[in-house]
C-alpha cells in the first residue's frame, strides 16, 4: 500500500519515489531473467522459488504453529520460529527486493491464516502492517501486502494503515524501546466502524508493531480479531508449540 496522506518519509524520499520505483521494477525484472542465487544461502544451483533445494526443505520442515496473546490481549498466530533460513529469506525480500523469494514464504503465511480459520476467526478483512514509505520506495513494493496477495489472491485485503511520523529501524532495540519507537506512529486512513480485521505481518519480535497497528485500527472503529505472522522470534520454547509437520504446508 501507499501511505496516502500520512507523512512517514521526509521530503527527500518523496522526491525520489518515482526513480526508486523504476529502479526497483528493473531490479525485479533482472531477478527473473538472471536469478541471483538462493535467497537464504547464496548458492546458484537449481534455484526454485528463490531458494535452493536444501533451504526450501528446511523451510518446509520447520513449521511450528504457535499461538500467543500479547499484553493487549491480541492473539498472534505464527507459522514458524525465526530460524536462519526464514530470517534470510524474509530479509532478502524486505531489504533486497527479492520478489522471486516471495513464493517461498507464501505457504507459511497460508499455514498461519488456515490455523486462524480453524480456530474460528472468520469473516475478517486482512490488514497488512505497512513498511514506512522510505523503505517501500527503495524496495519498490509493500512486501507484506504482496505476501497476502500471493497467499490468498481472493482475500479481502484492506491496506488502510500508514505512518504519521517516521520511526526508527526496530532492529537492535530492546522491548521497551521498540514500544516507545512505534507508539502512536500509525494511523488508519479512513473510518473503519464495524470492520472486523486480522492483522498480517512478516515477523513478530516483541509484538510492538502489532500492538500499535491494533491501536490504530481500534481508534478508527475496527474490531481487531487476531494477528498472523510468518515467524516469531522465540525467546523460549513452550508447550504451546504444536509439533512441526510438513503436511501443513502441503495442505495449503
Ligand atoms: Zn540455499
Amino acid at each position: 500500500m501507499t501511505a496516502g496522506g500520512a507523512d512517514d518519509s521526509g521530503a527527500d524520499a518523496r522526491g525520489h519515489v518515482g526513480r526508486h520505483r523504476v529502479l526497483a521494477a528493473w531490479r525485479q525484472l533482472l531477478q527473473l531473467w538472471f536469478p541471483t542465487g538462493c535467497a537464504a544461502c547464496g548458492v546458484r544451483d537449481e534455484i526454485c522459488r528463490g531458494l535452493c533445494a536444501i533451504c526450501a526443505a528446511a523451510l518446509r520442515q520447520r513449521v511450528f504453529v504457535h499461538r500467543e496473546a500479547l499484553a493487549s490481549g491480541l492473539v498472534v498466530v505464527s507459522a514458524t520460529d525465526y530460524h536462519s533460513v526464514v530470517q534470510r529469506c524474509i530479509t532478502a525480500v524486505k531489504d533486497a527486493g527479492r520478489v522471486d523469494a516471495v513464493p517461498a514464504l507464501v505457504p507459511l503465511l497460508r499455514v498461519g491464516l488456515l490455523a486462524l480459520h480453524r480456530a474460528g476467526v472468520r469473516d475478517c478483512v486482512l490488514v497488512p502492517v505497512p513498511s514506512q514509505r522510505r523503505a517501500v520506495a527503495k524496495r519498490g513494493f509493500q512486501h507484506v501486502e504482496l505476501l497476502v496477495q500471493r497467499a490468498v489472491p481472493d482475500a479481502p485485503l484492506v491496506s488502510v494503515l500508514g505512518y504519521r511520523r517516521r520511526v526508527r529501524d526496530q532492529s537492535g532495540l530492546g522491548r521497551a524501546e521498540r514500544a516507545r519507537n512505534v507508539a502512536g506512529a500509525m494511523v488508519a486512513m479512513r473510518p473503519l466502524a464495524g470492520m472486523r480485521c486480522v492483522l498480517v505481518d512478516d515477523v513478530s519480535t516483541t509484538g510492538a508493531s502489532l500492538v500499535e497497528a491494533e491501536r490504530a485500527l481500534r481508534s478508527a472503529g475496527a474490531e481487531v480479531c487476531a494477528a498472523v505472522v510468518i515467524a516469531r522470534v522465540a525467546k523460549r520454547f513452550s508447550s504451546a508449540h504444536s509439533a512441526p509437520t510438513t503436511s501443513q504446508l502441503s495442505r495449503t
